[in-house]
This record gives C-alpha cells, sequence and structure tokens, in this order.
C-alpha cells in the first residue's frame, strides 16, 4: 500500500513512581501506563522525490527536523538507506507538553508505518531498541496497553487492563518542561511513594476502587507547589463525581476517572466553565 493512516494514542499514568537517580542523570522510574483512546492521526503516503515532508494541523509544532516525526523516519531512512520519499501529515488532537506522551506516541506510529510503507521487516524489539534513543516513552508507545514500565521506560511488563470507565482529560493553558520537573525532583528525599504493588494486585483482581484509592503520582511534589491550579483541578473532577483523580506524567494534564458517561461530561463541561482548563476531553481507556 502506498498510503495509508495510522493512529498514535495518549498514555496516562495511573501510577508513577521514582526510585533515584542514576550518575547518567536519567532516572530510575516504577510507572504504570495506560493507553487512553484521545489520538493523532498519521497519513503515511509514498513520494517519487528522496526526503521527508511533514505536514501538520498544528501551529504550535515544528515541521522539520526538530520534530519527533522526522526524528523517527529520519532514523529509520537512514538505517535502511531507503532512495524513496515519505509525506506524513499529522492531524493532532493530543495536548502537547502534557506528560501524555504526545511526541512519543507519534514517533511511534511514523517507526511502525515506516516499516510499513516500506516493508523494512523491523521486528517490535529491534524498533524498541532504536525508539529509547529517541525517547524513554517510545518502547512503551509502540506497544500501548496497559504495561509496568520500569528502568528508564525500556522494561516493560503485561497487565491486566482496568475495568472500563471514562476519562476527563484537562490541560491546564501551562506548558510544563518534562526536564525542569525532573531536574527538580529529590528523588532520594521522597517520603511518599505511591503503592504500585497493590496496583498491580488491584488490576489483576479486576477491582477499579483498588486502582483509583492507589492513584500516585510522586512528580506532583515538583509541579502542584508550582502550578496549584492542578490540584484545584483534581478537587473538581473528584467535587463532580470522578471516583478519583490524578496528575498524568510530568503534568500538567490532570485526569478525573469516572464510572458513569453522563457524569463525565458534566464534569468535563464544570472544568471548562471553571476556566481552570480549555483544552477538555472525555475517554475511556483504550486496549491495544
Ligand atoms: P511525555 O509524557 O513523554 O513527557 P509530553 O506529553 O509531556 O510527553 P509532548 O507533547 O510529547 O510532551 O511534547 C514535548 C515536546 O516535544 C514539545 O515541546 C514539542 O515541541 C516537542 N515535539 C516534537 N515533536 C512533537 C510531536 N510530534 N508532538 C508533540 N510534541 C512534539
Amino acid at each position: 500500500m502506498d498510503q495509508f493512516i495510522r493512529k498514535a494514542y495518549a498514555k496516562i499514568n495511573i501510577g508513577l513512581d521514582v526510585l533515584r537517580r542514576r550518575a547518567d542523570g536519567y532516572h530510575e522510574v516504577r510507572m504504570i501506563m495506560q493507553t487512553v483512546d484521545l489520538c493523532d492521526d498519521l497519513l503515511f503516503e509514498k513520494m517519487d522525490k528522496p526526503g521527508i515532508e511533514l505536514r501538520t494541523d498544528c501551529g504550535e509544532l515544528p515541521v522539520n527536523g526538530d520534530n519527533l516525526i522526522c526524528k523517527a523516519a529520519d532514523l529509520l531512512m537512514r538505517e535502511r538507506a531507503v532512495q524513496e520519499g515519505v509525506r506524513i501529515t499529522l492531524t493532532k488532537r493530543i495536548p502537547i507538553a502534557a506528560g501524555m506522551a504526545g511526541g512519543s506516541s507519534d514517533a511511534a506510529a511514523t517507526m511502525h508505518g515506516l516499516n510499513e510503507l516500506f516493508q523494512m521487516g523491523y521486528s517490535i524489539a529491534e524498533l524498541q531498541e532504536m525508539g529509547v534513543k529517541l525517547g524513554a516513552d517510545i518502547p512503551y508507545c509502540l506497544v500501548g496497553g496497559t504495561m509496568l514500565s520500569e528502568g528508564i521506560g525500556e522494561i516493560l511488563s503485561p497487565l491486566p487492563a482496568p475495568p472500563a470507565c471514562f476519562l476527563v482529560v484537562a490541560k491546564p493553558d501551562i506548558n510544563v518542561s518534562t526536564a525542569f520537573v525532573y531536574g527538580n525532583l529529590h528523588a532520594d528525599t521522597l517520603t511518599y511513594h505511591p503503592d504500585i504493588d497493590g496496583m498491580i494486585e488491584a488490576l489483576r483482581a479486576h477491582d477499579l476502587k483498588g486502582i483509583t484509592d492507589r492513584l500516585g503520582n510522586v512528580l506532583e511534589t515538583v509541579t502542584v507547589r508550582e502550578y496549584p491550579v492542578i490540584e484545584e483541578l483534581k478537587e473538581l473532577l473528584r467535587d463532580e463525581g470522578a471516583e478519583n483523580a490524578l496528575m498524568s506524567g510530568s503534568g500538567p494534564t490532570v485526569f478525573g476517572i469516572f464510572t458513569q458517561w453522563g457524569m463525565a461530561h458534566k464534569a468535563a463541561e464544570a472544568v471548562v466553565r471553571s476556566g481552570l482548563a480549555r483544552q477538555v476531553h472525555v475517554t475511556t481507556f483504550h486496549e491495544c
């Protein structure tokens, strides 16, 4: 096929713990990753001239080599010395710099897309090994689903999916740099650690209350201090009926978990009315 569309799904973290800072500056993490239904679309088309051409409806993103899509495409095409070219058209829906791995997911979709378009024959494990050089979340994004992610994010163990429910995902109008959050985290002096093992047990038992009771993210210790709007959003979502709410990744996106669709929609409207966030989506967990 000379052209096709692939979806790049966003993720949330229902648990995020940082164990320590390694000598090389990376942090050793223990996170539970979950794909959600919110996604970008990437259209891949072969071009008869060589090169990588990126187009997007999103004015905030670069369309040159700084975009993770171009970096991923360049990596694969160089490796296999591809002589043809590719045009990639990105329809962006995942909030940017949000803690939802939008860029990593686009990069992962690009790796799958080019592997298929140019029949490169890479296995998923090979793509993961190449992808981690571009971003620690890319190995996960190449497979998605519910995963325990350890190491710097490259050691992945599949987990059972949580029970079906509805999510309100809200990004306040601030951009939080992942580097700032990790740079200001004092991993060695953290007094609180989320109960990741308990969360794994709750997932295995299909116990939604066990899961929502254990939502936890150590990166909130940095972001909430800097941006109190994150805590305000969590409180609003809980007041509107969320079983619980948490910041995803390095933030600032907050998600609330709801058992009822109607309640989730009412909560999303309440968030918009409050002015605490403008980018608000109702979505669900996505099974891969
Ligand atoms: P993570 O959860 O992995 O930390 P994030 O959701 O916080 O990711 P991204 O949306 O992936 O953050 O964007 C981080 C930075 O990467 C942005 O500043 C953006 O300019 C840059 N970037 C490059 N390519 C992309 C892309 N295709 N989509 C989004 N951001 C991109």
